[in-house]
């Protein structure tokens, strides 16, 4: 039993470590996931890409990502999003155009939502589309705006949660070979236009962001079962949540939503 005393000293200590919990973990206010379409992980020690360099060194990266089988753009981006394999899904086929339907299982959005964020989706490819669900505040399809239009969004007030898919790699790896000086050069031409919405979310503070990819290819080809269509990077950069526990872990594309969940709590 507790007499008076030692029980207002609990209480004490009790108020205490809970005033301590609520100033260490500091609110996310933004949170940023870019997909580079196509992006093989050894690229990013060949291409000169100074904003995704400081990222990685900022936080942790793994050149150990694997994408869905088979290693195709909308079915690894619904593994992304759902957390579940196509299997699990039931989304097997990598084709999807406006009109039919879209993702029925709870997807990344649905929980930055009940995280009271404002969700925006940004994507330049048509068949992603199938991704876009209620708990997506703006979504917009652009080729080449994309980057630009996740800016805006940010700069807007209050707390949000992007997804940004950007292409180009897809495009240039099966014309001229994936790693190719093409396929470098369309890298840094990406890193490059990534500067100022990496900035913005940096000044910003309080910021979580991801860099990954859907999958490789070999050669001029990809979606195929060679081992390396699979492979993909994940970059976790944040200044108030640690992430070094992330270096070089075996990561797999259905563990972005978990793994989003997990920072999400932290961070709330
Ligand atoms: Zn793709």
């Amino acid at each position: 039993m507790l007499n008076k005393s030692s029980l207002f000293t609990v209480i004490i200590f009790t108020l205490i470590g809970s005033a301590e919990t609520i100033v260490a973990a500091e609110q996310l206010n933004n949170v940023v996931v870019i997909s580079i379409d196509a992006l093989h992980p050894e690229a990013l020690a060949l291409s000169k890409i100074p904003n995704i360099t400081k990222l990685m060194r900022a936080g942790a990266y793994t050149l150990d990502g694997r994408s869905t089988d088979p290693p195709k753009t909308l079915i690894a981006h619904t593994a992304m999003f759902t957390g579940l394999s196509p299997g699990e899904s039931g989304k097997v086929d990598n084709d999807w155009i406006p009109g039919e339907i879209t993702v029925e299982h709870e997807t990344i959005f649905d929980n930055a939502k009940a995280k009271k964020f404002k969700t925006g989706y940004f994507f330049s490819k048509e068949r992603l589309g199938y991704l876009v669900n209620k708990a997506i505040d703006v979504h917009e399809l652009s080729q080449d705006g994309a980057i630009f239009s996740a800016e805006s969004f940010i700069k807007t007030p209050g707390r949000h949660f992007v997804f940004l898919h950007i292409s180009g790699l897809d495009q240039v790896g099966p014309e001229f070979g994936w790693l190719s000086p093409e396929y470098l050069e369309e890298l840094s031409f990406i890193d490059d236009y990534l500067s100022v919405l990496i900035d913005t979310v940096i000044s910003k503070q309080n910021y979580l962001l991801i860099v990954t990819s859907d999958h490789a290819g070999h050669g001029k080809i990809h979606g195929s079962d060679h081992q390396e269509d699979y492979r993909l990077p994940l970059i976790v950069c944040s200044d108030i949540i640690e992430v070094k526990r992330f270096q070089g872990i075996s990561f797999s594309v259905t563990k972005l939503k978990p793994l989003l969940e997990n920072l999400l709590e932290v961070g709330s």
